[in-house]
């Protein structure tokens, strides 16, 4: 019976402890990553809705706020870009879809992100101050959209890879009233298939 209860003690003190620790620093860490972005799409009835959320350094190459002319002129191209849905989103002609209401907003991100060295110094710890002065910000797009035949909503191209030089890849969630499902856009991928989920 002892014997029994020092192997069981053993074998937890070998249990690496240390692997949650790091899964927690790192999760506290990936609030945003530069090159991915998240894009949600639902779709009711004739109503489609997409939200796009993509840190600042992908759309426009800084996350600071701009400063001097030339920052700002690449912000208001971005944002024109950005509200543009129905060239930044491609869709099938013949769902007959129609922007309804476009939202484009840069907001600044509490949170820090993976980069190396931070998380070595900082730990465990969530520290909101910015003691190196890093600054993180992120585009929060939104768009509502009508399609008068959206059974022939077939999939989707998007144009974001190529309008976006520093965008590598979207995390893409789609809902319809036939279920959920997840997948991913990339530069080399950029299309997505909504066969069967309309
Ligand atoms: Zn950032």
């Amino acid at each position: 019976m002892n014997h029994q209860f020092i192997c069981a003690a053993a074998a937890l003190a070998l249990f690496p402890t240390h692997a949650l620790a790091e899964e927690t620093t790192h999760r506290q860490a990936g609030a945003h990553v530069h090159g991915k972005g998240t894009l949600n799409i639902a779709i009711e009835g004739a109503k489609v809705e997409i939200e796009l959320e993509a840190p600042g350094a992908d759309i426009v190459g800084f996350e600071t706020v701009a400063k001097g002319d030339q920052q700002k002129a690449v912000l208001d191209k971005a944002k024109t870009q950005l509200a543009d849905a129905l060239k930044l989103f491609g869709l099938p002609e013949a769902a007959g879809c129609k922007l309804e209401k476009a939202t484009v907003e840069m907001h600044a991100d509490d949170h820090d992100h993976d980069e190396k060295g931070e998380a070595d110094h900082k730990g465990g710890d969530h520290d909101h101050e910015k003691a190196d002065g890093s600054q993180h910000s992120e585009f929060h797009a939104t768009y509502a959209l009508e399609c008068s035949a959206p059974e022939r909503l077939t999939g989707l191209s998007t144009t974001y890879f190529t309008t976006f030089p520093g965008a590598q890849s979207l995390n893409v969630n789609v809902a319809t009233t036939k279920g959920q499902t997840q997948t991913e856009l990339t530069r080399d991928k950029p299309t997505l298939d909504l066969t069967g989920m309309m």
